[in-house]
């Protein structure tokens, strides 16, 4: 069977992780969540104070891009945890505060830049799956998998809603909505890279699939790539 890379992209909290981690398990590829790059790189210009609610300083950012250090290792589980300047961040990076963040620093040029070429780097030996929103379109143009991801809005914040509470977060759906749909925005609308779907990508609508479902569809789409 040859090696291939799978990019998986979507809109935000569609479940792309999930099914990204599975299909790496199942295959023993390795697993990349380029979000948790932009939100480790999100949580550093906030405790730098290079951003805030309303502000961020570019030029900092864009001077400090290329210093700023990441890293993935696996936890004992064999799970791929990020790291910043040696440090797990993995639960610090899934607030709220963090992830508008993200997508704030995601719009800027040279931070595009670098984390793609990071990325790039860890894909050129294949045997891949990697999400986020410009995987098949800017990182991995040729990836022989490429899956499009999406589900109502409404059903991706009831979805993160329910993870945020489980982890104790109280929350307010609308208050979830609307973070949900302002990334939306930001994502399909940003001048670097913005969010669209790659013409050779599947599109998965997963709003009325179980996750079972959905997997056997990825699994199936697998095997037909790497048979060929
Ligand atoms: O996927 P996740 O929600 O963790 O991503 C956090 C933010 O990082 C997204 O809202 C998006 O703006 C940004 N992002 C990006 N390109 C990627 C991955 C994430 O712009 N490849």
């Amino acid at each position: 069977m040859k090696k291939i890379i799978v990019a998986i992209d979507g809109f935000s909290s569609c479940g792309k992780s999930t099914m990204a981690k599975e299909l790496a398990r199942e295959s023993g590829y390795v697993y990349v969540d380029t979000g948790a790059m932009y939100r480790a790189v999100s949580l550093y210009c906030l405790r730098n104070g290079w951003m805030d609610n309303e502000h961020m300083d570019i030029h900092t950012i864009e001077s400090n891009i290329e210093n700023i250090e990441l890293s993935f290792k696996n936890n004992t589980e064999g799970k791929a945890e990020i790291y910043l300047h040696g440090e797990n961040v993995e639960k610090q990076i899934r607030t709220l505060e963090v992830a508008n963040g993200a997508s704030r620093v995601s719009t800027i040029g040279a931070v595009r830049r670098e984390l793609v070429r990071q990325q790039q780097n860890m894909g050129k030996n294949k045997g891949i799956v990697m999400d986020g929103r410009d995987i098949g379109t800017v990182v991995f143009p040729d990836a022989e998998l490429k899956i499009f991801l999406t589900a109502s809005a409404e059903i991706r914040a009831q979805r993160r809603m329910d993870e945020l509470k489980a982890k104790g977060d109280s929350v307010s759906f609308e208050e979830v909505l609307a973070n949900v749909k302002e990334r939306d925005e930001r994502d399909q609308n940003r001048a670097e890279s913005p969010l669209r779907c790659a013409d050779d990508a599947v599109v998965i609508d997963n709003t009325t699939l179980t996750p079972a479902q959905q997997q056997e569809m990825l699994r199936t789409l697998f095997k037909q790539k790497t048979l060929e």
